[in-house]
């Protein structure tokens, strides 16, 4: 056991380090601008403010905060993403997940067993993992300026969070244990049985899980909302759910998106957005958020999340024995059948996920580009306003315009912002969709 506490230890303090400072390492290569980089400015492109007239403008002192604030979440990137192993690796090697296990079967039935373990599980991890979330998603928000949240409302929220990780995880959990000492192509049973709960669950979210969080309500200026009824009779939605959300309560940052399946297809628009965008803005805005309702955006996602799922599963099932024989002593169990063994699947899904990000990511910025292309298709805006959406977007969300390629490809699930705004300038609306 102890060479595996110092194993893991040396690891995730060289994986922490190499995040940091290796330069071959996109984390490092985050360089938007000449002036505020420490590090040479070799591997740096200029940026558009430096090439073309600015599109909105941007003090120097909001570039620096833009610059520091994007370094911070490529670094937070692969910290989180260490931590996260970290604190599952913790509950395996010091026993723990075997303890709770134990504990877990005083109850009689099978579901209650797992659902004890299952929560003793999470709220360990939730308790480890704070300290890392409260700096993440409490302190550098405020510090940056995008929340105003208290800390208990901020609180409550987390742990709301945590809540329904619970009442809903504990069904793929128990799902997950029934099938692996059942069968031996547990992967193939699990995602089919998977898919009718992701679908249900897509369903559910934005009128159960959502609105736990926030408000939302039909957009409340009418000019605007007869703006975006046009808008939808022209990409042929009837009767289209448009909602605003009070997202202001959690952040200052601006977004729309659409979600939910069946009759609970919604768009959503941000009250940040209506506050700061014009109405031209927002109907472009809106035109690429129509482009993923009418592509049947939400089912592709859906889709490409079960594909994943039975991939990442399969190779789970081909790496993970031998990691268990290996360290059956430090972990104090001996088989996946065991669901001691929770922590480390979840490392491994955490792995495979992080590891096929180009993937998953390189299929999510392909239909934002074709949202891109519907909503200059349908909005009627010039590729001018598109442009000015897309910086303001970067201004007051904080977003590089120009990560590096590798940060692109590997995390981020829309095209950088750069990339969009010179393909909105320079296309021309065809008239046919
Ligand atoms: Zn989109």
């Amino acid at each position: 056991m102890k060479r595996a506490v110092i194993g893991l230890t040396i690891l995730m303090g060289l994986w922490l380090i190499l995040g940091m400072i290796v330069p071959g390492l996109p984390v490092a290569q985050e360089v938007t601008s000449d002036e505020a980089s420490a590090t040479p400015a070799v591997t740096s492109e200029p940026t558009r403010s430096e090439t073309e007239a600015a599109l909105y403008p941007m003090s120097h002192e909001r570039k620096e905060l833009l610059i520091s604030y994007s370094q911070f979440t490529n670094q937070w990137r692969f910290i989180s993403f260490g931590l996260g192993i970290l604190t599952l690796a913790i509950l395996l090697v010091t026993g723990l997940s075997a303890k709770f296990r134990t504990w877990a079967y005083k109850a009689r039935r099978r579901f209650f067993v797992i659902f004890i373990f299952f929560a003793l599980i999470m709220i360990a991890d939730y308790l480890l993992n704070f300290p890392a979330s409260y700096y993440r998603n409490f302190v550098i928000e405020h510090e940056y300026g995008f929340s105003n949240q208290t800390f208990q409302a901020w609180l409550w929220d987390d742990i709301k969070g945590l809540l329904i990780t619970l009442v809903l995880g504990v069904f793929p959990v128990w799902f997950f244990y029934w099938l692996v000492g059942y069968m031996k192509r547990w992967w193939l049973a699990f995602t089919l049985g998977a898919i009718p709960f992701i679908i249900a669950l897509v369903v559910v979210a934005p009128v159960v899980i959502s609105p736990l969080f926030n408000d939302f309500t039909k957009i409340e200026d009418p000019q605007l909302e007869s703006r975006l009824l046009e808008l939808a009779g022209r990409a042929g939605i009837d009767d289209p759910a448009v909602l605003q959300v009070n997202a202001s309560e959690q952040s200052s940052k601006l977004n729309a998106y659409v979600t939910g399946l069946f009759g609970t297809k919604r768009i959503v628009l941000y009250d940040t957005m209506i506050d700061n965008f014009t109405y031209d803005e927002i109907l472009f805005v809106m035109g690429h958020e129509m482009g993923h309702y009418v592509m049947n955006h939400v089912w592709w996602g859906v889709g490409i999340t079960i594909v994943f799922m039975l991939f990442a599963l399969w190779l789970m099932d081909l790496l993970i024995h031998p990691v268990i024989r290996r360290f059956r002593r430090a972990f104090k169990f001996d088989s996946l059948e065991d669901i001691a063994s929770l922590p480390l699947v979840l490392i491994f899904v955490s792995i495979i996920t992080f590891a096929f990000q180009p993937v998953t990511n390189s299929a999510s910025r392909y239909m934002e580009h074709q949202a891109d292309i519907y909503g200059m298709e349908i909005a009627g805006v010039p590729g001018e306003t598109a442009a000015i959406a897309f910086d303001k977007l970067s201004v007051f969300n904080l977003s590089d315009p120009n990560p590096p390629e590798l940060v692109e490809f590997w995390f981020y699930s829309h095209p950088a912002l750069s990339k969009r705004m010179e393909f909105v300038r320079s296309y021309q609306p065809t008239g046919q969709l």
